[in-house]
């Protein structure tokens, strides 16, 4: 049993999302206590007793604790089943992070697997859908997973009602992946909007157009039909080794302007920082390049959630990351494939 302390480090709920998901693929059964001890609302939250119910769902295995706000769980694996299934959060939790736990173990279960998740697909504190299918699910297939995701209709925070469907397969993974620097920029803004004015998503795009010197044709706004209100700033950042996607939400009662400059900013900061992998995108990385064919890749400054996902990972697979520090505050973070 592997005993997994949840308020080390980050201490949030990716420590049990990548526990659970490493648990069926290595058949190792865990305790996790103190489960996100140090937030303001402890313990499972809705968000992830839907990951904690997916995860026992795609491999028949055996939990103790689940229960709201539950600082302890138990979890004992069964074997990963491809199929059909379909999860409903019944809130705004994320859909796209529930997404990320089932997937590992369907990917490396082999065969084919269909996963429909309703929930909220753009939320705070977690990857936006768009991110997923932009910036993350490219790397899962030079990992060898191919997963296509399509968005159903969009869930916003609070209210959520969105749906997520993805399909999983298994492939010869393209070798080691690998993204050492940040060449041949392209940026592209991308505005969502649901059940607001035109005018909010076109006042946001001029902001990020002249912040950013974008072209005109750099720019869409892409109107969606969801059960509230919703409005997404996007600026991808394409480039020669991926694709960076910033986000910024709407927020009633903020001028879309706000919304609009922040996400500039971040993709100002994105670029000034010169590494091809993202803050958010390097913590997501370490999982698939670790069941794949290994990789590396070069970051910026490590966020708190690589450096607690780097110690879970090591919990189920060893020592299979290692960082090295760069010239101007970058890393090289290069993972071995799991033996
Ligand atoms: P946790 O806070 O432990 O539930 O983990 C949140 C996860 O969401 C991490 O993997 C973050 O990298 C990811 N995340 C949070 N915000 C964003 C964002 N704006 N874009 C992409 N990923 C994000």
């Amino acid at each position: 049993m592997i005993e997994i302390d949840g308020s080390e480090g980050e201490g949030g709920g990716q420590v049990l999302r990548t526990a659970l998901a490493l648990s069926i693929v290595t058949g190792r059964a865990f305790r996790a206590y103190n489960i996100r001890a140090r937030r303001k609302n402890p313990g499972l939250q809705r968000q992830h007793l839907a990951a904690v119910r997916a995860a026992r769902e795609v491999c028949g295995g055996g939990v103790k604790g689940d229960w709201p706000g539950s600082r302890e769980l138990v979890f004992g694996p069964g074997p990963a089943q491809p199929g059909r299934y379909a999860f409903d959060i019944g809130s705004a939790g994320s859909a796209t992070l529930v997404l990320q736990t089932v997937l590992y173990p369907l990917w490396q279960a082999g065969g084919a697997s269909e996963v429909e998740i309703a929930g909220g697909t753009h939320n705070p504190m977690a990857p936006p859908f768009d991110f997923i299918a932009e910036s993350f699910l490219p790397w899962l297939e030079r990992a060898g997973a191919r997963v296509v995701a399509g968005l159903e209709r969009p869930g916003f925070y609070p209210a959520g009602g969105g749906r997520v469907r993805a399909e999983i397969r298994t492939q010869a993974p393209a070798g080691e992946a690998r993204a050492e620097k940040l060449a041949g920029v392209e940026l592209h803004a991308r505005v969502m909007l649901a059940r607001l004015p035109d005018s909010v998503a076109e006042r946001e795009l001029r902001v990020l157009q002249n912040a950013l010197g974008l072209r005109p044709e750099h720019g869409r706004i892409e109107r969606h039909e969801a059960a509230s209100p919703g409005n997404v700033v996007m600026v991808l950042i394409r480039h020669a080794h991926g694709v960076e996607l910033v986000s910024v939400l709407g927020e009633k009662g903020r001028p879309a302007e706000d919304v609009a400059a922040q996400a500039a900013r971040q993709a100002r900061a994105f670029l000034d920082a010169g590494a091809p992998v993202g803050e958010y995108l390097a913590d997501q990385l370490l999982l698939p390049l670790a069941l794949g064919a290994g990789g590396s890749f070069v970051t910026g400054a490590l966020s708190g959630h690589t450096r607690t996902n780097m110690a879970t990972i090591a919990l189920f697979l060893g020592d299979c990351i290692a960082v090295e520090p760069l010239a101007g505050g970058r890393n090289r973070v290069v993972v071995r494939p799991r033996g």
